[in-house]
């Protein structure tokens, strides 16, 4: 595996894809997936620039972070996340991208509230309905948000979702597509404390449609790791 090969040829799709959009490279934030990945190779990756990186086990975070240590890291917690985990990752990372119920969005409440903390959120979204994936249905999401906007320690900063896998990437379209309307909408209603800054979707297989219809954020982990040796 070359590192810095797989790395360039993701960041230049990246931003052909961002281009077609209107936007640039910049625009995009590329997660560097690292579940599964050694602590010396995400120190390479590290080195060549980057410095977000995603885990779905907060366990992984915990460990991998007293091990990488940098002002420049930030810790994504992209994987479902029990109540049980939270103190594992709660001081450690930047943004959990898998807010997916209620009773989470308490617990995470109750522990940075003890710990005088302010967590950074993403709604996770089950746009196509597929029953393996988790996440609200879109039209339970308003209400949601709206309730989680009450809770002092917690900031909700977008949206995440998770499309289904096709082998043709085109298909994810309608997904991505539905995740956009659905923060346009939350948007517009100018939510107290409540911004659509991050709409994160887009994998290796996927993220150039996701860009295309206003990913912000894609999370990658085989495009710049290789495939994973679970
Ligand atoms: C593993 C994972 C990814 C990365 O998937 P790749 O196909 O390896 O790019 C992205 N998001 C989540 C939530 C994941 O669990």
């Amino acid at each position: 595996m070359n590192l810095s090969q797989n790395l360039n040829d993701v960041l230049s799709r990246v931003e052909k894809a961002a281009i077609k959009s209107g936007r640039t490279l910049k625009d995009i934030d590329v997660i560097a997936v690292t579940k599964t990945v050694d602590v010396d190779v995400m120190s390479e990756a590290i080195k060549l620039g980057m410095y977000k990186l995603g885990e779905n086990k907060p366990q992984e975070i915990k460990r991998k972070s007293e091990i990488l240590k940098g002002d420049e890291l930030q810790w994504h917690m992209i994987g479902n996340l029990q109540k049980n985990k939270i103190k594992y990752i709660i001081d450690k990372v930047s943004l959990i991208h898998s807010l997916d119920r209620m009773s989470l969005a308490q617990e995470l409440q109750s522990k940075a509230q003890a710990k005088d903390l302010v967590i950074n959120v993403l709604v996770q979204v089950n746009v196509s309905g597929e029953e393996s994936k988790s996440g609200f249905k879109p039209e339970e999401v308003e209400d949601f948000i709206r309730q989680v906007a009450q809770f002092k320690n917690i900031r909700v900063k977008g949206l995440m979702t998770m499309a289904p896998f096709y082998a043709e990437p085109e298909e994810t379209r309608f997904v991505f597509k539905g995740l956009r309307d659905l923060a346009n909408k939350i948007e517009s209603l100018n939510i107290e404390g409540v911004e659509m800054k991050h709409l994160s979707m887009g994998m290796t297989n996927d993220f150039e449609v996701a860009i295309e219809e206003g990913s912000n954020m894609v999370r990658v982990g085989t495009g710049i790791f290789g495939a994973r040796n679970y």
